[in-house]
């Protein structure tokens, strides 16, 4: 049904516009269950399509699928004692099956390190075993006190990597080389800039040595965590006694390492691109990336414009790109409804570019291009309808990259910054505060405490400030690193 109200706008209540936003654009809605949501087409689509490239790009990097059990014994997960620790108030026990308590207890999968290396120690023997390169499409749950849709629910959908190396360094090679492939999925396909970098120990994965983040800046200027990447060192190994004879018969234990991102990336595209007007989806991840809305009064008109809207659906959906595939075309031929309610429909969704013509512009061989991402229209031949779609797809797909890295960017902070100034920023209007930190936990716990900001990233090289300050923004101590400061989701 058309439901015209305006959105709450994101001025107003940035997080009211995004319920709002997700649930009217039809991406997910509440169930049944606290805490749990069903997502609808219009979000699995978008889903799809994020999984489809992110496959590939696994793939492409020697990765196989493979699939483990949703139920997990509960003793595997106190093999590991810090990863018990991070996951127990979390976790969802099964106690009883078939009308009977079980004899153990089984978990629910929270992640799947402990039964994927537990499979691992069976199937390692030697070197020659090496590197095992694992991925799995899932869903996991997490029992969640405080949920939001997409960005925090007690189930969610993801995909987790596993892999098993000879060494160190190879196991450091991989836990950076996948969060190089999420960085360039989150830049290149979701149009979403990321700061890459390392978390401190209070943020790191349980049972990590390494954890790996890329951080995502929202148009509430909060961070958003978009996905991990672990060097597991050999802690899950020694665990699960993942171990292997090296080429001079000598017995060790493998290095793993895990990544991961899941359905809260639909949260991050939302909250990177939506407007007052509700969604804005980048082409490449568009279920629909152009509707056609053909306009007409008379029945008369009524057949010539649906018949030539007909042909231009037909010969748009045969349009084949390199990287995207074949054109994503939909024709909006529904009766008893007004363009303009349409169009009010189609920019809620985010559907990224609109084409209008009636009788007139049929006249005229040409028709109107409406862009979502800056509601930009263009007036364009039919001659060549199929290469100005195609190219103006492929300029939105940069346009919205560069708009959000410059919001980013506009609203990040360098430089020597008082902590007085940080605080009234935290409690304002929010930023990524790149400040020196001096290492110590006290420090970074009591910052959080007084702000409610955390350490997102130690962040990589080529996000350091060239003049990045000297000393600790809390205590004035010496500076060892460069912190990326912000709240986060
Ligand atoms: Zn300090």
């Amino acid at each position: 049904m058309a439901d015209d109200k305006k959105l709450t706008t994101r001025a107003a209540d940035f997080g009211a516009w995004y319920n709002e936003t997700v649930l009217r654009a039809e991406l997910a809605d509440y169930s049944p269950v606290r805490g749990c949501m069903v997502i609808r087409p219009r979000g699995y689509g978008i889903w799809e399509r994020m999984q489809s490239r992110l496959d590939t790009m696994f793939k492409d990097t020697g990765h196989q699928n493979a699939y483990f059990p949703l139920l997990i014994p509960e003793s595997f997960l106190h093999k590991e004692a810090e990863h018990v620790e991070g996951f127990a108030p979390e976790v969802a026990v099964v106690t009883h099956g078939g009308g009977k308590k079980l004899e153990e207890p089984l978990v629910i999968r929270p992640t799947s390190e402990t039964i994927i290396y537990a499979m691992f120690a069976k199937w390692i023997q030697s070197y020659r075993d090496l590197p095992l390169l694992i991925n799995q499409w899932a869903n996991v749950v997490r029992w969640e006190m405080r949920t939001r849709l997409f960005l925090r629910t007690l189930e969610f959908l993801w995909q987790e990597g596993h892999t098993a190396h000879a060494t160190e360094a190879e196991a450091e090679e991989e836990a950076r080389k996948m969060l190089g492939v999420y960085r360039d999925f989150m830049e290149g396909w979701m149009a979403m800039p990321v700061v890459t970098g390392i978390k401190t120990n209070s943020e790191r994965f349980a049972g990590a040595l390494r954890t790996y983040s890329c951080e995502a800046m929202m148009q509430d200027n909060k961070a958003l965590q978009a996905g991990t990447s672990h060097n597991l060192g050999q802690n899950f190994a020694r665990a699960f006694e993942v171990k292997y004879q090296t080429e001079n018969g000598d017995t060790e234990f493998a290095w793993n390492t895990s990544w991961g991102v899941s359905t809260r990336l639909i949260g991050g595209l939302v909250m990177t691109h939506g407007d007052d007007f509700g969604l804005r989806v980048p082409p490449f991840l568009a279920p629909i990336e152009l509707v056609i809305v053909p306009i007409w009064r008379s029945d008369e008109d009524k057949a010539r414009v649906m018949e030539a809207a007909r042909k231009i659906c037909a010969d748009l959906s045969g349009w084949e790109r390199r990287k995207t595939g074949k054109l994503r075309v939909h024709l909006d031929d529904r009766e008893g409804m007004k363009p303009g309610a349409k169009y009010y429909e189609w920019e809620l969704r985010g559907i990224p570019l609109r084409l209008e013509f009636g009788p007139r512009d049929l006249d005229a061989n040409q028709c109107v291009l409406v862009r979502r991402d800056n509601r930009v229209k263009r007036t364009v031949t039919l001659d060549s309808i199929g290469e100005d779609v195609a190219e103006l797809l492929s300029v939105m797909q940069t346009d919205m990259r560069v708009a959000a890295y410059e919001r980013r960017e506009a609203n990040s902070l360098r430089g020597d910054i008082t902590y007085e100034r940080f605080r009234e920023v935290m409690a304002g209007d929010g930023a990524f505060v790149y400040a020196g930190f001096c290492g110590s936990e006290a420090c970074e716990q009591s910052i959080k405490e007084e702000t409610k900001a955390t350490i997102r990233v130690l962040p990589d090289e080529e996000f350091r400030s060239a003049d990045a300050p000297v000393t600790c923004l809390k205590c004035g101590g010496e500076s060892v690193n460069e912190a990326l400061w912000a709240k986060a989701y």
